[in-house]
């Protein structure tokens, strides 16, 4: 046994790290705990694109290691890219423990469907983490999002195809 930790850098309200809490919970079947780590993150700023590089942020989460860590997740404020994108909602590492999903781009007025779209992503990239790989099922949180309508369109949960893979990992942890 152990946890998922979802962390911040500051700059994400605790409200939402602790609903994403409840989230990873709910659907994975894991504790979750909940962290806010100082860290100096400008070196993963490109200053002429006005974001930050995901690959870089991941790197770099992955110095963060609690003995008792299944995955670890961060929740950032600011806008992420990747070479050859103009934006991303998040990376994860394929398989191993270390994801980062951004807020900055999921924000909308009603609250329900802005932490409705934080635990989308969330799912999506720790489901990465699990070894799960984009999905056809436009309904599926695997399903790859190109925009924000992709996120709405999709659901926080794994399809049962996914669900089964994803089931088969986790029982490895549970
Ligand atoms: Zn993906
Ligand atoms: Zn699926």
């Amino acid at each position: 046994m152990g946890y998922v930790y979802i962390v911040s850098f500051g700059g994400v309200e605790d409200r939402i790290l602790l609903a994403d809490a409840v989230n990873v919970k709910d659907i994975f079947e894991l504790e979750a705990r909940v962290s806010t780590v100082k860290a100096d993150l400008i070196y993963a700023y490109t200053p002429e694109r006005g974001q930050y590089h995901a690959g870089t942020i991941l790197n770099y989460l992955s110095r963060i290691v609690y003995p008792d860590m299944v995955r670890l997740i961060a929740l950032v404020g600011f806008d992420l890219y990747e070479e050859g994108l103009n934006f991303v909602f998040g990376e994860a590492q394929y398989g191993g423990k270390y994801a980062v999903v951004s807020t900055y781009r999921l924000k909308h007025s009603n609250e329900k469907v802005f932490f409705e779209r934080v635990f989308k992503e969330t799912n999506h990239e720790l489901g990465h983490t699990f070894g799960l790989k984009h999905c056809e099922d436009p309904q599926c949180v695997m399903s790859f999002s190109n925009s924000i309508d992709d996120v709405d369109r999709k659901s926080r949960d794994f399809c049962p195809k996914c669900r089964r893979k994803l089931d088969y990992v986790l029982s490895y942890y549970r």
